[in-house]
């Protein structure tokens, strides 16, 4: 895929995305925990969520994922 500006903004929201879905797991699912993280030692520590803004719609969409495994295992 060449790099163009328009493929690393993609880049960078989707890498966004996969460390804020990492930190909602880790916190079980503790959007305050993730601000006051104090866990320097993470190497995801520099580029966690500052803010709460669009943590809930991710919550949303983990929990989706979860339930259909959830389903998958059970039938
Ligand atoms: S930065 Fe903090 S909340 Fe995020 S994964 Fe690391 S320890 Fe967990």
């Amino acid at each position: 895929m060449k790099t163009t500006k328009n493929n690393l903004k993609k880049e960078i929201k989707k890498f966004k995305e996969i460390v804020a879905m990492k930190c909602l797991v880790c916190t079980k699912y503790q959007i305050k925990e993730i601000i006051l993280c104090e866990i320097k030692g993470c190497p995801l520590w520099e580029y966690r969520p500052r803010q709460a803004r669009g943590l809930y719609t991710l919550i949303k969409r983990l929990k989706q994922k979860n339930l259909g495994l959830y389903e998958a295992k059970n039938n």
